[in-house]
């Protein structure tokens, strides 16, 4: 910086410009120049998203046992599985018994996935006392995902909404594809914008913006980011990273330092995505966490209860963790 401009901080110029209040500043150039949020909301979809997508079925004893490990590691929000149809997704076929026989901690919730309003009902009548549902910003994902346009999508949804709010029951609404598709490749982010918004104003009280099948970058974060912030406040939007190219930490950095206060993310890093060959799993939830407390940023999970959780699933699946966090602390 030369001398003449250092005479005058450029903060203050900006101020009497455009006659922003100094505390407003402070707020925006924190958000803008990396400031970090008090707490961070992680949900955790390992027993859903991640045990959905591997190889094999789960005994239903040990997925209960899992979720009730991760309740006990503080997790506020456990995604514990999926009301859809066996013949669709069989490692899910046992949702009603998964759903009656976990241990219910006070404070955690714990949704289910119910593409339509026969899987709503049935989550209904097992107890689900929160829902979500799938669409997605890219029209070929949602045709070989989920059977249909996303507009059909979006109408299926209406009807979940509907009974949900009947119910009063809450609908978190996952958009996929939202940094790439593995039949179009690039996808607008005006596109994730628009079905954010819509699924938003059809009363979704939170939108997971789904990076799929891993392929995005903080830069493509940030543009996706910037688009959809137009549309959701974002206190309604959550990022869910895959990490097939080694970028969901730094995308979840990314979505943080624009505002984001809730992550979704899968124990052990379980799971991939069918529809898209080589896809990992979610980013690690202890790799998450790890990261997030070394920020100061509170989370209520106990770290070495979540390793705990993660050490079981891998040795019930007989693979090896993804997470780096238990690798390394393996070694220790
Ligand atoms: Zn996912």
């Amino acid at each position: 910086m030369s001398g003449k401009e250092g005479k005058m901080a450029p903060g203050r110029a900006a101020l009497r410009l455009t006659g922003v209040s100094p505390a407003s500043f402070r707020a925006l150039s924190s958000a803008v120049a990396g400031g970090f949020p008090k707490q961070v909301k992680v949900v955790e979809v390992g027993p859903r998203d991640g045990l959905q997508n591997e190889k094999g079925v789960v005994p239903t004893p040990v997925k209960i046992q899992l979720i009730d490990m991760l309740s006990d590691a503080g997790l506020p929000v456990i995604e514990a599985t999926s009301f859809v149809s066996p013949k669709w997704v069989p490692q899910m076929a046992d949702h009603v018994q998964v759903l009656q026989g976990i241990r219910r901690s006070p404070g955690v919730t714990y949704p289910v996935l119910t593409p339509n309003l026969k899987g709503f009902e049935a989550a209904l009548a097992a107890g689900a006392g929160e829902v979500s549902i799938f669409g997605a910003a890219s029209e070929p994902f949602s045709k070989k995902n989920i059977n249909c346009s996303i507009d059909e999508s979006l109408q299926r949804f209406g009807e979940v909404l509907t009974a949900a709010k009947g119910a009063g029951v809450p609908v978190r609404g996952y958009v996929s594809c939202v940094l790439g598709c593995p039949y179009q490749g690039k996808v607008a982010p005006a596109k994730v914008a628009e079905v954010s918004k819509k699924m938003y104003s059809m009363g979704c009280y939170e939108i997971s913006l789904g990076d799929t099948i891993g392929v995005g970058t903080p830069g493509g974060m940030k543009d996706m980011l910037s688009a959809v912030l137009g549309e959701v406040p974002v206190e309604a939007l959550a990022v869910h990273c895959h990490d097939t190219y080694g970028q969901a930490l730094a995308n979840v950095l990314m979505a943080l330092q624009m505002g984001v206060r809730v992550v979704d993310s899968s124990v052990a890093g379980l799971g991939g995505c069918p529809y898209a060959q080589g896809a990992s799993g979610n980013v690690a939830t202890e790799d998450l966490v790890y990261m997030l407390h070394g920020l100061g940023v509170h989370t209520g999970v106990n770290l070495q209860k979540l390793m705990e959780a993660g050490a079981f699933i891998c040795q019930a699946l007989n693979r090896r963790t993804n997470s780096k966090v238990a690798q390394a602390s393996c070694r220790l």
